[in-house]
């Protein structure tokens, strides 16, 4: 009998992390996340695996299991439940986080919070989740007992032995499974090109507490949400500096609430007002844990940073501390605030100049521990940009793993007894996007659209035209957007071949329509554009019949 599983997302970029397992023709979902877009990517809000040969064989889809909370493993849980409401497993903050966007979309999920280190059988699957440590709290890998052996999937995980939450990567259990005689073990590549070990979580203490407290005013510190533990060591030496402290920021409200009634965060709740209450007290006597340490242009420390926050208006005896590094893709968005932050006076300390952020993801030698540890027979290097997923690959080839694959986003793997190999694009891969509410409507051509418009602008011609006698009753009314610094001679000439373009067509007496008009505004339009300018903006012909 033949294990497969297939990888759906996660597999050459950082984001949209998701597998499917099958066994006995049935099959299980491991995460199921989205991706922020990319920069060329105009005015997409997200981006999806690509789950339609899931949804073809809808009834034999038995659950999804989630490694745990973050976006780039939940985010896309609530649409595909839309399209497929099956079985949630995963730990109760996992599970509890995915919720709310779930509920959102009218969906009334099945989730089932599920204990660690404990055997789950659903169908054909059996399955049990391991605490590893993340920067999130609850994060899990996951062993699956399978008729071809175990396999490990390891989650997002890093080897911090002193965690906050004081629950480490449970190395006993994975060393346990490793004994028993791993099959297949993935594993995450994010830092797999970064040597020696990430310094734990608990490192950041000292230097947050020195920062809040030789802070002459007001503390604005600024992290991921969902990273429940650096709140809680912002507000641990908040507090013991006397402080109060608010929460702004939709996520921030959001997950420090769930956090706080699953006991994952620890404030006491009469040390928490309102941010406009916040702003009464004397100004060393505040702390504000807020959203925006990826540089999001409308999230609140940007806000402040531009001057346009309702609450906080940062003057040089204000604290600003970023204790996040951005994901790739934000790093420019991201400097730009720390500039416009230091603007103000403020003093700003960041992961560059100070010691505030530790990384969630494993480095070079607690992958070499880690494998140690299962010492699978294979490996698949999973979570990571290619480079990633090569440098995890040479580690594992350095430790002697017998079988060592690269994947990609649509590859699958197969267990079948004595064989283990690879099927290259076996199941579908693309970026399915999310614009506006629609999903999966956005094609790549409307991509290429906006990135034209984005690079080039627009020309807007507008014209009046009898289409029976082919005669110009008014216009060509020319404007421009984005398209060039004094427009009007160009534009001017451009005005003239679409009048010579239109007076011909009325000299051959050819019947004309209006796409055929359409036709030559364009041509005529962008030709003379072309030559003059050698730019190419976007040309809308604006045809009124009268
Ligand atoms: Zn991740
Ligand atoms: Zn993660």
């Amino acid at each position: 009998m033949t294990v497969e599983v297939s990888f759906l997302g996660g597999l050459g970029e950082i984001g949209r992390n998701c597998a499917a397992i099958e066994i006995k023709g049935k099959l299980a979902l491991i995460d199921c996340g989205l991706m922020f877009p990319e920069e060329d990517m105009l005015g997409v809000d997200l981006v999806f695996p690509d789950w339609s040969w899931l949804l073809e064989r809808a009834e034999d889809v038995e659950c999804v299991i989630l490694t745990h909370g973050h976006e780039d493993h939940v985010g896309s849980l609530a649409y595909f439940l839309n399209d497929l409401n099956v079985p949630v497993y995963g730990t109760e903050l996992s599970v509890e986080l995915a919720r709310g966007r779930i509920e959102e979309l009218g969906v009334d999920p099945d989730l089932r919070a599920t204990e660690t280190n404990e055997w789950i059988e659903h169908g054909p699957f059996k399955f049990m989740l391991v605490p590893v440590s993340h920067s999130i709290p609850q994060g899990a890998g996951v062993a699956f007992d399978t008729p071809e052996g175990l396999i490990v999937h390891s989650g997002d995980f890093k080897l911090d032995p002193t965690p906050i939450d004081s629950t480490p990567t449970d190395l006993p259990t994975f060393a346990h499974l490793g004994r028993r005689g791993v099959r297949l073990l993935l594993a995450d590549s994010t830092n797999a090109e970064r040597t020696g070990f990430v310094p734990s979580e608990r490192s950041l203490a000292g230097p947050i507490e020195r920062i809040v407290h030789t802070a002459p005013g007001r503390v604005i510190a600024a992290c991921f949400a969902s990273h429940v533990h650096r709140v809680q060591q912002i507000a641990d030496a908040a507090l013991d500096d006397g402080r109060t402290i608010a929460f702004l920021g939709r996520s921030m409200h959001r997950v420090t609430g769930v956090g706080s009634r699953l006991g994952v965060l620890d404030i006491p709740p009469d040390r928490i007002v309102d941010v406009e209450d916040l702003v009464g007290l004397p100004a060393d006597r505040q702390m504000l844990i807020t959203t925006g340490a990826q540089g999001e242009p409308f999230a609140a420390l940007s806000l402040m940073a531009s001057g346009s926050s309702k609450f906080v208006e940062l003057n040089e005896t204000d604290t600003v501390l970023i204790s996040a590094t951005p994901i790739p893709g934000n790093e420019r968005a991201v400097s730009r605030v720390i500039s416009k932050l230091h603007r103000t006076g403020a003093r700003v300390y960041h992961g560059r100049n100070a010691h505030v952020h530790v990384s969630g993801h494993a480095a070079q030698e607690e992958l070499k521990t880690f494998i140690n540890v299962i010492r699978p027979d294979a490996y698949i290097p999973i979570h990571g940009e290619y480079r990633h997923l090569s440098a995890n690959a040479d580690l594992a080839e350095e430790m002697k793993v017998p079988l060592v694959f690269v994947l990609e986003d649509g590859d699958r793997v197969v267990l079948d007894g004595e064989d283990t190999f690879v099927e290259r694009r076996a199941v579908p891969a693309g970026y399915v996007y999310l614009d506006g509410s629609g999903v999966g409507d956005t094609k790549r051509a409307v991509l290429r659209r906006r990135r034209h418009l984005a690079d080039e602008g627009v020309v807007v011609i507008t014209i009046g035209v009898n289409v029976d006698r082919c005669l110009i009753e008014y216009g060509p009314i020319m404007d421009s957007h984005g398209f060039m610094d004094e427009p009007d001679a160009v534009l001017a000439k451009a005005a003239d071949a679409v009048r010579a373009a239109i007076q011909k067509m009325a000299e051959k007496g050819r019947k004309t329509d209006h796409s055929a008009l359409q036709q030559t505004v364009r041509q005529a339009a962008s030709t003379i554009i072309r030559s003059e300018t050698s730019r190419r903006p976007v040309v809308l012909p604006l045809i009124l019949e009268t």
